[in-house]
C-alpha cells in the first residue's frame, strides 16, 4: 500500500494535511479481529464507532449484502419501494415505542438529525406557529458534523468558533450533572427549566442523547432528567428530539437508551449501529402527529429525498443485523461485558492524574485530567495488539458484543498498562 500517496492527496478524519498524524493500513477485518498489512491482529475495542456491534465480517450478514446484490444494489426511492425497505421499517416501528410510526431513511447520522431538526421546524410552521425556529440543547452533546448538526453541538469542543458567522446560534443548557444512579433534583432541571421560561416561545425542539452523551464527552446521566425534560416540553408546546445514533441497538444496555427512563420521544433518530457496521444508513422515526401536522398545510410534504434513501443493500444488511441481535441473549451479553469492563479498568481509577473511570452497558470510560498525545498513546496500544483510539482526556473502549472474556481481559488490562505508562511519563 502506498503510504505516501495516502499521507499527501487522502484526508482522514479531523487531520491536517500538512502533519498528517500515522495511519495504520488494513488488511482485513474478522469477527472481533482487525488485520494489518504488516499481518499484525489487533482485538477492536472500537467496534469502529460504535457501528460494527456483531465484528467483522460476519457470515449472516456477509449473506445478506450477497443476497441483495443478487437483485440489485440501489433504485431511486422517489416513485418506487422494495421489499428491505419495508423490512427495515416494520422490524424499527416493531422494536421503538409504540408512538413513533413514521419512518424516514437517510445516509448518515448527521443527514438523520439534519431531517429532524428540519421535521420539528417544519411540524410548527404547518401548525401557524412559524416563530418557533430555534433548538434548545445541553452542553457536552455531539450531533454530526453537517451545519445544524454542528449548531447544537458543545459550543466548545464543537466547531462553533470557526463557524459562527453561519451557524444559527441555538440555546444552551447546562449538561445534566445528575449521574446515572441518582434522582435528578430540582435543581438539576433548573437552567433547563429557566431557558424554556424565558425562550419557549421561539424554542421548537429540544434535542439530546439520551442517558449517554458520546463524542462531546461521553458522559453518563440520570435517566430521570429526561422524565423532567419530557413534562417541560409538554408544558412549553417543544417537541422532543432523542439522538440515539450512538446509543441505539443495545450499547447502553437496553435496545434504545430512552427504555432507562421510560420517556417517548416525537422524534428519534438511529445510524451507526443500524446496519452493524457494514455500510452507512441512518433513520428519523417521528410520531403520527409530527408527520400528520407536517402534511397538513402548505406545502404538505416534508421537504428531504436523499438520492440514495433506503438503499436496499444497507436496508437488507440492517434487518439482517437487527434479526441477528434479536436472536442473540444480548441482554445477558451486555451485562456481562459491563461487569469485566468496570473489573478490568477499575485499577485505572487508583491513579494520579484519572479523573473518573465509569461503565455503562458495553461503554466503559477512563477519564484523565490532561489529553494524551494521541499518536503515541495509539501506538502503544498497537503494540499491545489492541485497537484503541483515544480523544482528548478521555480512553475509552465500546467492543464489539461478540468480544470473548479473554479478549475483554486483554482489552482492559491494555487501557490500564498504557493510562500507567503514559501519567507515569507525563508525571
Ligand atoms: C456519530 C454521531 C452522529 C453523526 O453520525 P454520522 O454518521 O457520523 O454523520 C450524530 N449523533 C450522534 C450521537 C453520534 O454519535
Amino acid at each position: 500500500m502506498n503510504l505516501d500517496f495516502d499521507r499527501e492527496h487522502i484526508w482522514h478524519p479531523y487531520t491536517s494535511m500538512r502533519d498528517p498524524l500515522p495511519v495504520y493500513p488494513v488488511k482485513g477485518a474478522s469477527g472481533t479481529y482487525i488485520e494489518l498489512e504488516t499481518g499484525v491482529r489487533l482485538i477492536d475495542g472500537m467496534s469502529s464507532w460504535w457501528a460494527a456491534i456483531h465484528g467483522y465480517n460476519h457470515p449472516v450478514l456477509n449473506k445478506a449484502v450477497e443476497r441483495q446484490l443478487q437483485n440489485m444494489s440501489h433504485v431511486m426511492f422517489g416513485g418506487f419501494t422494495h421489499a428491505p425497505a419495508l423490512q427495515l421499517a416494520e422490524r424499527l416501528v416493531g422494536m421503538t415505542p409504540d408512538s413513533l410510526q413514521k419512518v424516514f431513511f437517510s445516509d448518515s447520522g448527521s443527514v438523520a438529525v439534519e431531517v429532524a431538526i428540519k421535521m420539528a421546524l417544519q411540524y410548527h410552521q404547518a401548525a401557524g406557529r412559524p416563530e418557533k425556529h430555534r433548538l434548545l440543547t445541553v452542553r457536552s452533546g455531539y450531533h454530526g458534523d453537517t451545519f445544524a448538526a454542528m449548531s447544537v453541538c458543545d459550543p466548545v469542543t464543537g466547531m462553533h468558533g470557526l463557524f459562527s458567522r453561519v451557524l444559527p446560534e441555538q440555546i444552551f443548557a447546562e449538561a445534566p450533572m445528575c449521574g446515572f444512579h441518582e434522582f435528578c433534583s430540582d435543581d438539576c432541571i433548573e437552567d433547563v427549566r429557566q431557558k424554556f421560561e424565558k425562550h419557549h416561545r421561539e424554542i421548537a425542539a429540544v434535542i439530546l442523547e439520551p442517558v449517554v452523551q458520546g463524542a462531546g464527552g461521553m458522559r453518563f446521566y440520570s435517566p430521570d432528567y429526561l422524565r423532567k425534560l419530557r413534562k417541560l416540553c409538554e408544558l412549553y408546546g417543544v417537541l422532543l428530539i432523542f439522538d440515539e445514533i450512538a446509543t441505539g441497538f443495545a450499547r447502553t444496555g437496553k435496545m434504545f437508551a430512552l427504555e432507562h427512563a421510560g420517556v417517548v420521544p416525537d422524534i428519534l433518530c438511529l445510524g451507526k449501529a443500524l446496519t452493524g457496521g457494514y455500510m452507512t444508513l441512518a433513520a428519523t422515526l417521528a410520531t403520527d402527529n409530527v408527520a400528520s401536522v407536517i402534511s397538513g398545510a402548505d406545502p404538505g410534504v416534508f421537504m428531504h429525498g436523499p438520492t440514495f434513501m433506503a438503499n436496499p443493500l444497507a436496508c437488507s444488511v440492517a434487518v439482517a443485523s437487527i434479526d441477528l441481535l434479536s436472536s442473540m441473549e444480548w441482554e445477558h451479553k451486555i451485562r456481562n461485558i459491563e461487569k469485566r469492563l468496570a473489573a478490568g479498568l477499575q485499577p485505572c481509577s487508583k491513579l494520579c492524574g484519572v479523573v473518573d473511570v465509569r461503565v455503562l452497558g458495553a461503554i466503559g470510560v477512563v477519564e484523565l485530567e490532561r489529553p494524551v498525545d494521541m499518536a503515541a498513546v495509539q501506538k502503544l496500544f498497537v503494540e499491545r495488539g489492541v485497537w484503541v483510539r483515544p480523544f482528548g482526556k478521555l480512553v475509552y473502549l465500546m467492543p464489539p458484543y461478540i468480544v470473548s472474556d479473554q479478549e475483554l481481559n486483554t482489552l482492559t488490562g491494555a487501557v490500564c498498562d498504557v493510562v500507567a505508562q503514559t501519567l507515569f511519563k507525563n508525571g
